[in-house]
């Protein structure tokens, strides 16, 4: 029998009044099963006898004692016994007995006693307010599970009830995992696995039963991901990641294999775009091209993320998939998420994929009536193969004739609904209701336990290769009141024929003080730099004017542009060498690398500034520096996002929270237990191609 299956009622229980049962429901106990599912938090071990004199403040301790006398302080009602003991070393010590008074009675002078507790200095003696206390021979010197209780009941009572839970109906149950895969992954039975849990004999247990715990939830999640990949796209998650990701020196022989593998992969528009473009695509764009076109050829559905540091030219990839799907006679909706990088894209669409016959338009919110009603028509009609934009492009009345592709740019600025917004109109449009291939991208590394278990059924394609003759940025931390030399830094660089960025910090969600902030900056900048020709961009600007000021700084007719972390994607303006960023502690390590990378896309040799600490305030923990400071010694997106990770918890990766990473482990967590999780992973597709009878890709 299944653990889920015993729906026995906790009432039943000897001891499990009415009372209990109510607590217990507040924990979400109703069942045995709930119960028994219920996994302690924490384990106490008593079986370590300890002496007095190793007590810590933290720490309970286990120790044989003797009483020796009584003592009693309060008056009334308030009266309170002391016991006077000492230890086998001589040491005494006062167990204060809080509304325990009777304890007098039952461990006369002379009683030998165990007893567990939290011991600590106060008025010069050593005492214990918080402690368990036995005759020795009756003591439980067991390693006792420590459970996250609520109100109205006690670890004695919970551990009471799980233990008889556990004798009348642990023994028959069966785990959820196939034997095989218990015998290989040396998983024990699951009825053994509980009392490992709840009564572990020993610490070895307490781990070995956790493992187990852990690797079926994982299990149990990458199968059904497994098989609801197979019911979708005709095959399994792609293991393999980037050419590049595991091997960072690539032989001549593995370039000229993948490039072979990759021409030959190619569609005739693709062929055409391939000769038009102006520089040679790296391995890793490459193997995500070829990974599409393999997949387009099978008739499988694309479903895959692209992540790629930023300006590691993910956008050029997403067009040679869309040729093919625009060859073949489907439409294709590249979603970005401001009307500014959509414009971009748009721009380069424009002039890499229109001279191949791709018609394109250009779709934002701000598109006026005429125009749009054109444009919706057009698109209706098929008249149009590609169409970019902003999240207009799934609003309620666009309708496609054919979308058979979607390009999720930045998925992180866009919430599940939205991705599925865009997923439903090329449902709609399709005659058999058939999803439309999905690409997303990603500038923002996600660390691999992460995309296992969140984007668990979609490939992840890693492009880790930099365009040919990138400079690694360099990059400073700076205390704010030394900025001066900071900006003289970037008054030469100006003077040289470049152009800088200044960032200034978001500080509160309504964006009122972040306006303030980027005017502030703004104004005491035009002061230090009376001959150069600046401009401020926030969001509160008509975004007119937003790409009117853009456009200059792309043309060179703007020096230094001032602006809040609405610049933080897709900018793209090569002569740009210097970015500054103030109060740069206020920003999350992966918001930090995204800015960065809007420098460093030229050949020039590019710098970022990391300025933290207000005027005359410079104040900020040796923790928070040594945070920038990862920044300033990896240019590593993947490595940053890891490290971000393990500094701040997945909840604040960008992104993630909307992504609902809690996926209901009681147990596991992928980044802890990032290596569990691949292995069953791997134990769960191996076990899906058996049942299904696949070979692998
Ligand atoms: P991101 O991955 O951040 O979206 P983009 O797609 O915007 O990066 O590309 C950044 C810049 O790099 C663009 O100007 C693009 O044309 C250029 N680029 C893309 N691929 C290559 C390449 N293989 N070699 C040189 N430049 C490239
Ligand atoms: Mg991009």
């Amino acid at each position: 029998m299944l653990l889920s299956e015993i729906q026995i009622p906790v009432s039943r229980l000897t001891g499990a009044g009415e009372k209990t049962c109510q607590s217990l429901k507040k924990l979400k106990i109703i069942t045995v099963s709930d119960l028994l599912s219920f996994y302690p938090r924490a384990w106490e071990n008593r079986q370590v006898e300890n002496t007095l004199g190793e007590f810590k403040s933290k720490y309970k301790i286990a120790v044989y004692l003797e009483v020796l006398g009584f003592d009693w302080f309060g008056f009334g009602k308030m009266k309170t016994l002391k016991i006077i003991v000492r230890d086998k070393n001589g040491q005494y010590a006062e167990l204060v007995c809080f509304n325990r008074n009777f304890l007098k009675d039952n461990f006369p002078i002379g009683s030998k006693v165990f007893v567990y507790g939290h011991f600590e200095i106060k008025y010069g003696k050593l005492q214990s307010n918080n402690f368990e206390i036995e005759y020795e021979g009756k003591a439980n010197k067991k390693i006792l599970p420590v459970y996250s209780l609520t109100e109205g009941l006690s670890q004695k009572k919970i551990r009471s009830l799980v233990l008889q839970a556990l004798k009348n109906y642990a023994r028959g149950i069966t785990s959820s995992l196939p034997k095989e895969i218990c015998e290989q992954y040396k998983i024990p039975e699951k009825h053994q696995t509980l009392f490992f849990m709840h009564a572990p004999k020993s610490l070895d247990e307490v781990t070995i039963g956790t493992r187990a715990i852990i690797f079926e939830e994982f299990f149990l999640y990458q199968y059904a991901l497994g098989l609801r990949s197979i019911a979708k796209r005709g095959r399994l998650p792609n293991e393999q990641v980037s050419a590049t990701a595991n091997n960072s020196k690539l032989t001549q022989k593995t370039y000229e294999e993948i490039q072979a593998k990759f021409l030959n992969s190619l569609c005739k528009m693709q062929k055409l775009l391939l000769d038009r473009l102006p520089f040679k695509l790296t391995c890793d764009q490459m193997t995500s091209i070829y990974e599409c076109n393999f997949d387009l050829k099978k008739q499988n559905l694309i479903s895959t993320l692209i992540q790629g540091d930023v300006g590691s030219g993910k956008t050029i990839v997403g067009f040679f998939v869309a040729v093919n799907i625009i060859e073949q006679g489907g439409q294709v909706a590249f979603l970005a998420p401001t009307e500014l990088l959509a414009k971009q894209h748009a721009e380069n669409a424009a002039r890499l994929l229109e001279p191949l016959g791709v018609r394109l338009a250009f779709l934002t919110g701000n598109i006026k009536a005429k125009g749009r009603r054109q444009l919706l028509l057009a698109l209706k009609e098929g008249d149009l193969d590609l169409v970019i934009g902003t999240h207009a492009l799934f609003s309620k009345d666009i309708i496609y004739k054919n979308l058979k592709l979607a390009i999720i740019d930045e998925q992180h600025r866009f919430g599940v609904l939205q991705r599925q917004a865009i997923i439903q109109k090329g449902e709609e449009s399709s005659p058999d209701k058939k999803s439309p291939h999905v690409i997303m991208m990603s500038a923002t590394p996600i660390p691999r336990s992460l995309t296992l278990s969140i984007f668990g059924d979609m490939d992840v394609s890693l492009i880790k290769t930099k365009p040919l003759g990138r400079k690694p940025i360099i990059t400073y931390v700076s205390k704010k009141t030394n900025v001066h030399k900071i900006y003289n830094f970037v008054k030469n660089e100006i003077i040289a024929g470049h152009q800088a960025y200044v960032v200034s910090p978001l500080i509160d969600e309504e964006g009122e003080s972040e306006l303030r902030s980027a005017t502030e900056i703004f104004s005491n900048l035009k002061k230090f730099f009376p001959k150069f020709r600046l401009a401020l961009l926030h969001s509160k600007i008509e975004t007119e004017q937003q790409e009117k000021t853009m456009l200059s700084f792309k043309n060179g007719e703007i020096d230094i542009l001032v602006a809040t972390s609405i610049i933080e994607v897709g900018v793209d303006v090569p002569n740009a060498t210097c970015i500054v960023i103030e109060q740069a502690e206020r920003f999350g390590l992966a918001a930090l690398h995204q800015l960065r990378g809007r420098v460093g896309r030229g050949e020039a040799q590019s710098y970022c500034f990391l300025v933290y600490g207000k005027n005359n305030a410079n104040e900020l923990t040796e923790k928070g520096v040594e945070r920038l400071r990862i920044l300033r010694d990896s240019n590593d997106g993947f490595e940053i996002a890891e490290k971000d990770l393990e500094l701040r918890g997945p909840g604040d990766i960008l992104g993630v929270a909307q992504s609902g990473y809690d996926l209901g482990f009681k147990l596991a967590d992928p980044h802890r237990d990032f290596k569990i999780l691949q292995e069953a992973m791997r134990a769960a597709f191996d076990l899906i191609r058996r049942e299904k009878n696949i070979s692998s890709l």
